[in-house]
């Protein structure tokens, strides 16, 4: 790019592109038929575990079997693809390459979980002949964007006798929706007083379930007491076979009801609940998926917890990867050896992909529009990430945006560079920082979003396919 010549003038400018803009007909298709299982994806993979289960489920017909305990590979050799599930919120997915996984992998990474509302603990109470849910919000959200909004639970019970319930209700549109209620304004004479952020408390972050109550028999006043609470729980139990003790053992979070939708008139964006990260986890899977023969190991990491600074086992500070990476070897060569295992990781090449804010042009004072990423202008490189004095960042070096600045401009793909806010307002942090700590080269190859962390995030198709061809481009680098 840097000195190309152009109608014969040596081009020194590096200008952002518009996809779309300079696509032919063909790749543009391309990408709208790219986006229409990107939102099918978006539609079944709401919580973490349905997106580990859409992932498996993809990986599996495509032949990939499950690493088991060594005991039961031994001997085999890694000559065929692997998948790994961790407590059923976090993946990993493995391919053999030309070259043996000690001369280091290639792998990608992204995190299923998104910003939602929880149930509580104990959730359920009756107020006034309403039955309500009370939630705690996971990860950064803005309080007011999620009353008055139709909502769906989605996720498990877990019983004490050790089945599992899946509870859905609200993202079939057949279904009832939950929501949060919010003052009329005629009454609103304390929120519009407060600041954004302090004008809906958390603890007023309650589901309305329900309004019917269990009539009582004989018109005893103590039976009457919490009488839509009482039929509530019958209602769950008629459904699901569960009582008010199993939501103390239930991973049970709540989105928009309504799934993901063509956004614009030209259809080239998408709306939807969860694209941070979704977006990413998706073109990663696509671009794992339909990589040629690779002539490294390639690796695609999908984790949980990120948006909770990724603490717990299922998240990127677990021993989770670093133990299949160990166990990859072990198919390699019937050992397991740390230090083979150390240089493997400082031999290795490394993604992590995430999304970025894009500029919002409403609200230019946030961001360094020199650089911020575009909506639509393709996958932003991220030479750190963090916010302030790069706090929270790891860092790539020079030679390893050089190496991956490489791989995107002999492939065609079109690319920009992204950044957090003006270094004095904010910025927000990625899983790479994690992985770096097992001394390998990486970098954030992120894509821009609008409206991030908001219940329905905007993204351009144009991003999320080059993003795929991005990824899928490192995937099969040499
Ligand atoms: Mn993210
Ligand atoms: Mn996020």
């Amino acid at each position: 790019m840097d000195d190309k010549k152009e109608n014969g003038e040596l081009n020194l400018t590096f200008e952002r592109k518009y996809a779309f803009d300079i696509w032919d007909e063909a790749v543009t298709k391309g990408a709208f038929d790219f986006c229409e299982g990107y939102k099918e994806f978006l539609n079944r993979a709401r919580s973490e575990r349905q997106a580990v289960k859409f992932i498996v489920e993809a990986a599996k017909n495509v032949g990939f079997k499950e690493l088991e305990h060594v005991g039961n590979v031994k001997d085999k050799g890694f000559s065929f693809p692997v998948y790994s599930v961790n407590r059923g919120k976090a993946v990993v997915l493995a391919r053999p390459g030309r070259q043996p996984v000690s001369d280091g992998m290639r792998i990608m990474m992204a995190h299923l979980d998104t910003p939602h509302l929880d149930l509580k603990v104990r959730p359920l109470y009756e107020n006034e002949h309403v039955a309500f849910l009370k939630t705690q919000y996971y990860g950064g959200i803005k309080k007011y964007q999620w009353t008055n909004l139709p909502l769906a639970m989605s996720g498990i019970v877990a019983r004490q006798d050790g089945t599992t319930i899946e509870v859905e209700v609200g993202a079939d549109p057949k279904d009832p929706v939950l929501m949060i209620t919010d003052i009329a304004p005629h009454l609103d004479k304390i929120q519009s007083k407060e600041k954004i952020d302090d004008a809906i408390p958390a603890e007023t972050l309650n589901i309305v379930l329900g309004s019917i109550g269990a009539k009582a028999k004989d018109g005893d006043k103590e039976k009457e007491k919490d009488a839509v609470k009482k039929q509530v729980l019958q209602l769950l139990n008629g459904k699901y076979g569960i009582a008010e003790e199993d939501f103390v053992s239930a991973d049970i979070e709540l989105l928009p009801a309504g799934g993901a939708r063509d956004l614009g008139l030209d259809r080239s964006m998408v709306a939807a609940p969860g694209q941070d990260d979704r977006s990413c986890a998706y073109d990663i899977l696509r671009a794992f998926l339909d990589a040629g023969q690779p002539e490294y190991c390639t690796i695609a990491v999908f984790m949980d917890k990120e948006e909770i600074g990724s603490q717990g086992a299922t998240s990127s500070q677990s021993n989770f990867f670093i133990d299949f990476a160990s166990e990859l070897l072990y198919l390699e060569t019937g050992a397991h050896d740390e230090n083979v295992l150390r240089d493997a990781f400082s031999k290795t090449k490394a993604v992590s992909a995430d999304t970025t804010f894009a500029f919002d042009p409403d609200y230019p004072e946030v961001f360094d529009s020199l650089n911020t990423a575009r909506l639509g202008a393709g996958v932003a490189i991220e030479k750190y990430t963090g916010g302030g004095g790069k706090y929270s960042s790891s860092e790539a070096t020079a030679e390893f945006v050089a190496y991956i600045r490489n791989v995107l401009n002999a492939n065609g793909i079109v690319w920009q560079t992204g950044g957090g806010g003006k270094i004095d307002i904010g910025g927000g942090a990625t899983i790479s920082m994690y992985f770096s700590r097992l001394n390998m080269d990486i970098v954030d190859l992120s894509i821009p979003v609008l409206s991030v962390h908001a219940p329905f995030e905007i993204s351009s198709k144009a991003d999320i396919y080059s993003a795929y061809l991005a990824y899928k481009a490192f995937f099969e680098s040499k």
